[in-house]
């Protein structure tokens, strides 16, 4: 649907970019290299306790809790500042190559947003647990979206744009054609979640139907593109509904806890976060596909630069599918305290000593 007719628009000799369209892919790409790489303090939001948004990391709660307290003091990891900086550029560009080939084929009108001036459809929206038949309070949602689409006049559709690396890519690619696929249950959490949050933000406003969303994979190192279709699933939903509740409460409760704390200390002072990440680390658990450490034997490489046996976390894919997300995790060194990353080939985390 979308990837193919990307691939037959650059199979033939393109077409001419308008300079209007040009100016607003550059934009979006100055404007991310500005905020992810430049001065990024705005984006603390004076270190407000907020929601997770739609695309935020469902797999785990206890890195949504950490990330709505803005822990660490800063709202993103130097890596993951990095990591967003490539999202956006493949957005950027998957979202202009899109237009050019519609263009050809003269289906210009489906894509719906962003508009032509590159301005993207921003949701704030409110939950009713009690819809999806789930206890709780109210809660909101508030994203943005690389793309929405009108395919079959049943109103928007959201599509969303991958940078991802071949293993991921790889994943996508063979998930697409089979519903089965552990990528389905791996991403539940993740790239998924994400697409799933924006297709009932699109129900709720009235936007569209929400019956499919869909991921564009661009493989990094090949070029490769693939698509996954997203199709409704209520207890999809409702499981992702029962996180959002259960979240929002520990959010809640972790706003009345700052105001505690900043009583004796102030924003952003190392000893607020360290009381906070003592109780967040008390009252959220580990997601479940964390893993505890294994012992290092024989002579590695330890976070202070000594060598000699340690403990180190297992990320592998080995010791669980999802275990990778805790390497990829900006607040790996708080949930598992003592633990320094080590930078080898990937991040690894490790201890000092044992
Ligand atoms: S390190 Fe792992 S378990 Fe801890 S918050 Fe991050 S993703 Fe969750």
């Amino acid at each position: 649907m979308i990837a193919n007719k990307v691939k037959t628009y650059l199979e033939g000799s393109g077409s001419e970019i308008p300079k209007e369209r040009m100016d607003v892919a550059l934009g979006l790409m100055e404007h991310s290299l500005r905020r992810n790489l430049g001065d990024n303090s705005a984006e603390r939001g004076g270190r407000k306790v907020r929601m997770p948004r739609p695309s935020g990391t469902w797999a785990c709660g206890r890195e949504m809790v950490f990330k709505s307290l803005a822990l660490n003091g800063e709202p993103y990891g130097w890596r993951s500042r990095l990591t967003f900086t490539h999202g956006d550029i493949t957005e950027a560009m998957g979202v202009m190559l899109y237009r050019q080939a519609l263009d050809s084929t003269g289906e210009s009108k489906i894509l719906l947003s962003p508009a032509d001036n590159g301005e993207q459809l921003e949701l704030d929206v409110e939950f009713d647990p009690s819809v999806w038949g789930v206890e709780g309070e109210k809660f909101r949602l508030k994203g943005h979206m690389d793309m929405t689409l009108d395919v079959h006049g049943h109103g928007e559709s959201v599509v969303d744009w991958k940078a991802l690396s071949v293993y991921s890519f790889n994943d996508v690619q063979a998930a697409a054609g089979d519903s089965d696929h552990p990528w389905w249950a791996k991403e539940a959490g993740g790239y998924v979640a994400q697409v799933r949050w924006y297709m009932m933000m699109l129900r709720l406003s009235g936007r569209g139907d929400g019956k499919w969303g869909a991921i564009v994979a661009v493989n990094k190192n090949t070029g490769h593109l693939a698509e996954a279709v997203i199709p409704y699933d209520h207890d999809a939903e409702v499981a992702l509904i029962r996180k959002a509740v259960y979240t929002a409460r520990m959010i809640a409760e972790a706003s009345e806890r700052r105001a505690i704390v900043l009583q004796d200390s102030g924003d952003g002072d190392e000893a607020t976060d360290i009381v906070l990440a003592e109780w967040v680390r008390e009252f959220v658990p580990r997601a479940k596909f964390t893993k505890n450490m294994v012992v290092q034997r024989g002579t590695v490489m330890r976070p202070d630069g000594t060598k000699g046996k340690c403990f180190e976390l297992d990320t592998s894919r080995a010791a669980d599918p999802e275990a990778f997300r805790c390497s990829y995790c900006d607040f790996t060194e708080l949930c598992y305290d003592g633990f320094s990353v080590v930078a080898l080939a990937k991040p690894v985390y490790r201890t000092n000593g044992i």
